[in-house]
């Protein structure tokens, strides 16, 4: 407590501070590094279609693995490399990596499916960002459509104006686009509306007590229904039980994503889930 300590409590604090900001600096610091000597990875997610029990999609997660402290979740330095600018860069990569990967399972007779990457808002709203993306799908020879865009619903509230001619600017050119952590940001139903997007992802916080707790079931079943009176597909994030899975089943959410079917895998695991696929249908 720095009241405690006397006169001094704001030196105290101003200490922490530095400690803090040298922490930061330092992780800066490595975070360039990393980007030069490659040491990021992608894992990638699969998502589930209810219906069919079949893998129609993957999302691609970022991890860093470091020198010292192993495997960085991207929480962990997507802040940073967001107010650093470094996002540019590290966003770049994670799209070329993307490609070349799905390229890699075409080439090993794999069944294509759509691959979700995760934009910032800082990457997305650089003025050469379809410019670049572009260079890259030609780069690889990538029909956009196999390209998922996933951008959150805070970030396309901060503009929408200026995000509703991007996306449809995007939409145009053909990659898929998804809503992601819908339920947390502040949309209007209204921009909603307007915005062409394909999907709408529902965070995870709204899946954790559909089965348990019947306002949270309630709400989430009318978060389904607005992206069906919306004509596009709800996916629900973080499914982690059978019982969630049956609500959902229930409710006629059209795809699932979570630890129940399987945790984010690096590119070798999720190529033998495809190489075998069996329909997913669990029981309760
Ligand atoms: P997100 O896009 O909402 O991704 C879903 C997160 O939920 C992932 O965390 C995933 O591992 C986790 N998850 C999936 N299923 C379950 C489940 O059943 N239970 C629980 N408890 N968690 C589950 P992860 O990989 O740590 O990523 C966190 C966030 O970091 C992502 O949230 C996304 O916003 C951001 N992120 C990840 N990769 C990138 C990237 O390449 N670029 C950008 N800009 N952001 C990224
Ligand atoms: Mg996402
Ligand atoms: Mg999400
Ligand atoms: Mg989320």
């Amino acid at each position: 407590q720095a009241k405690k300590q006397g006169g001094n409590g704001f030196q105290f604090c101003s200490e922490e501070m530095d400690t803090r900001a040298h922490k930061a600096l330092e992780l800066e610091g490595d975070l360039r590094q990393a980007l030069q000597l490659g040491s990021f990875v992608l894992h990638y997610q699969p998502k589930v279609k209810i219906a069919s029990g079949k893998i129609d999609g993957c999302e691609a997660l970022v991890r860093w693995n470091h020198p010292d402290k192993g495997m960085i979740s991207p929480d962990d330095f997507i802040p940073l490399a967001e107010e650093t600018g470094l996002i540019i860069a590290l966003g770049e990569w994670v799209l070329r990596e993307a490609c070349r990967q799905f390229k890699a399972w075409q080439a090993q007779g794999l069944p294509p499916i759509k691959i979700a990457v995760n934009l910032s808002a800082r990457q997305f709203l650089q003025s050469d960002f379809v410019e670049s993306i572009q260079t890259i799908l030609h780069e690889f020879d990538i029909d956009p459509h196999w390209l998922d865009l996933e951008l959150t619903e805070s970030m396309v509230m901060e503009d929408p104006d200026r995000i509703a001619k991007l996306l449809a600017e995007l939409k145009q050119i053909g990659f898929a686009l998804s809503l992601d952590d819908f339920g947390t940001g502040y949309s209007s139903l209204n921009y909603l509306r307007r915005f062409p997007i394909d999907c709408l992802k529902i965070d995870r916080s709204f899946i954790l007590d559909v089965a348990s707790d019947a306002t949270a079931a309630s709400v989430a079943n009318s978060v389904i229904g607005i992206a069906h009176s919306l004509g596009i597909h709800a996916i629900a994030e973080g499914v982690e039980t059978r019982e969630q899975y049956a609500f959902l089943a229930m409710c006629e959410c059209d795809s699932i994503q979570g630890y129940l079917f399987s945790k984010p895998l690096p590119a070798n695991d999720l190529a033998a889930l495809l190489a075998n696929p069996t329909p997913f249908k669990p029981t309760t």
